[in-house]
């Protein structure tokens, strides 16, 4: 593994997410390249501070509860069932109880797995902004910036300059969202930057845009039909989401078939 391999895998390396073959890879260029050692350190005391600094996700005290309840469904069936004599009444209680545990269960797993996300893109902005790395290629042009891509992605992400609206691109890079290997843009904003992480959506997962502040940075998230969009930066709300509309105006534009002559 060269240098650069192993900063692309450094995220997935302290999150324990790399396959056990890259792990002792990764490992192995530690033991030898100081640089990529200072790195690793300086990210695991960064990740140390943001855990540190920024709120968690805590399960709302009911869904405690039916947790708790359903990890002892001998106690809590004999408090909630009350001996009602038939056989099948018994059985479709005990099988509408566990529904509703194995419901809660990947409510509470969605939750933390979109927390965790959110956790990740975040701290890949905040890592963009301290001068770790900003931009992989630096420039205004869309034309320059969406070929880099090529060959460094499974995917071709869409580029787009709007400089003419006040948020000219200055470039993008690669980053790791969990194990995925995806498309960070850099948008200005005055004094301002922006963060557009981006990469294919999954069948199925259109939702709305949801928006959450942390630790002073605002977050966007929504899905077009082909991306997952992430967008952050410290700018206000108002401007932020005319950016992200110029982004899905500019995608809508895009994913329009060209009229028929
Ligand atoms: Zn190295």
């Amino acid at each position: 593994m060269i240098c650069d391999e192993v900063r692309l895998r450094l995220d997935a390396r302290v999150d324990d997410e790399l396959p056990p073959a890259e792990m002792a890879e990764f490992d192995a260029h530690l033991q030898q390249c100081a640089d990529c050692h200072t790195l690793q350190e300086r990210r695991l005391a960064l990740r140390e501070v943001l855990a540190r600094e920024l709120p968690r996700f805590e399960a709302p005290a009911a869904l405690r509860r039916e947790l708790e309840a359903a990890s002892h469904p001998a106690a809590s069936e004999k408090q909630r069932v009350k001996p009602i004599p038939g056989r099948w009444w018994t059985l479709a209680v005990a099988a509408s109880l566990a529904m509703v545990s194995v419901g809660s269960w990947q409510l509470a797993t969605l939750r933390a797995k979109s927390d965790a996300l959110t956790q990740t893109v975040l701290e890949s902005h905040v890592r963009s902004l301290i001068g770790e790395h900003l931009t992989d290629v630096v420039s205004s042009d869309l034309h320059t910036v969406k070929p880099w891509f090529n060959g460094r992605l499974d995917f071709s992400p869409p580029v787009y300059d709007f400089a003419g609206r006040g948020y000219p691109l200055l470039g993008g890079r690669l980053e790791y969202v969990g194990e995925r290997k995806v498309a960070a843009l850099v948008y200005g904003r005055r004094k301002h930057m922006i963060n557009v992480f981006l990469w294919p959506a999954d069948a199925g997962m259109a939702q709305g845009p949801t928006t959450e502040t942390r630790h002073g940075y605002h977050l966007l998230h929504w899905n077009s039909p082909d991306f997952t969009y992430w967008v952050v930066s410290d700018l206000g709300t108002t401007e932020l989401e005319e950016f992200a509309g110029l982004l899905k105006g500019a995608d809508s534009v895009a994913a329009s078939p060209p009229p028929s002559p």
